[in-house]
């Protein structure tokens, strides 16, 4: 790992360098972000971050922010949680998100993440009294997990981290730990993601996803007590499926076996998307192919998201014109 950092860090050199990033109110270069090694966030975690997708639509010659005054708003929760301040509206950071999308020419998926972190340098633990920054960078993003096939899960041995240690319902910085334990488990036992439990026993959510599972025709998913990240996409899919497929929607405790026997289950988030699990701790879900309802959802998402679904449309910011 050494050798492939110390050339970039000698010559400040990635990939990204010459796209576009915002900076404390300012647009500059990437390789122009500097952030000085004792950066607090870097050490102890305290930041809390977003991640927002843009979906190009080839016909319309349009990219479309998805949801992002809602990832705003979430961010700004976030940061309260932590004691940080965000000086810009929601609409500031919208805008602002879409004039980076066009410096950089995004004419592809995207993803965009936003991050607000204690830049002080400062040695010692605390949240309050400390210089905060706020940055926001683009990059390409294709498929974060499969979406098409359906995927294998396993239940991690990790727990989700309890609101009263740390909060989930906070897209901190720090608690990704979490998740990178119990992802990395899960892939190097040969699986594709990851279910985590809450402390109690009950299904809380993928490492970086919500859940739902159908049974009986009903879609269930944890309620937000359960230690989860309260999802917007998981908003996106509860609305399809009451609106859409007609079906009854339930947000409760879930027992880990439910899952076993449940007929359909599937994991989702910006990143994520809408991937079907069709395998979970070697038990096939369902017939052990994607669920009629799964894929009817995720064929409307991602219309829905491309802006080909009018009714949809108001999910939606476009970049350009
Ligand atoms: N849970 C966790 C832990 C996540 O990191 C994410 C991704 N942001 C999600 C759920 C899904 O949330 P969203 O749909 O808002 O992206």
């Amino acid at each position: 790992m050494e050798t492939q950092l110390a050339p970039r860090a000698r010559t400040g050199l990635s990939r990204y360098s010459d796209t576009w990033v915002f900076l404390d109110g300012e647009m500059v270069r990437y390789h122009d972000a500097y952030l000085p090694p004792m950066t607090h966030a870097l050490h102890y975690g305290t930041g809390c971050f977003e991640g927002i997708r843009a979906y190009w639509n080839a016909e319309q010659d349009q990219l479309f922010l998805l949801q992002a005054e809602a990832h705003y708003k979430r961010l700004r929760r976030s940061a309260s949680i932590l004691r940080l301040d965000i000086p810009y509206s929601d609409t500031e950071l919208v805008n602002w998100t879409a004039e980076i999308l066009r410096r950089n020419n995004a004419r592809t998926d995207t993803y965009i993440r936003p991050l607000v972190f204690i830049s002080a340098e400062e040695i010692g633990v605390r949240l309050h009294d400390l210089q905060r920054s706020v940055l926001i960078y683009t990059a390409p993003l294709g498929e974060y997990i499969a979406t098409d096939a359906g995927i294998r899960c396993m239940t991690s041995s990790w727990r989700r981290i309890p609101d009263f240690a740390i909060p989930a319902r906070a897209k901190i910085s720090g608690s990704y730990i979490n998740s990178a334990f119990a992802k990395t488990e899960a892939l190097e036992n040969g699986y594709d993601e990851a279910i985590m439990l809450a402390s109690d026993g009950h299904v809380s959510e993928g490492s970086a996803e919500n859940l739902f599972m159908v049974r009986d025709d009903v879609f269930v998913t944890p309620s937000v007590t359960e230690d989860i990240l309260e999802g917007i996409t998981r908003n996106l899919l509860i609305g399809l499926a009451r609106n859409e497929l007609g079906l009854q929607v339930v947000e409760r405790s879930i027992d880990r076996t439910e899952l076993y026997t449940c007929d359909e289950l599937l994991l989702c988030g910006t990143g994520a998307q809408v991937s079907p699990v069709v395998e979970l701790d070697h038990r096939k879900i369902g017939d052990g192919h994607v669920g009629r309802h799964t894929r009817r959802l995720q064929d409307l998402y991602f219309s829905a998201v491309r802006g080909d679904e009018p009714r949809y449309r108001h999910w939606l910011t476009p970049v350009y014109g």
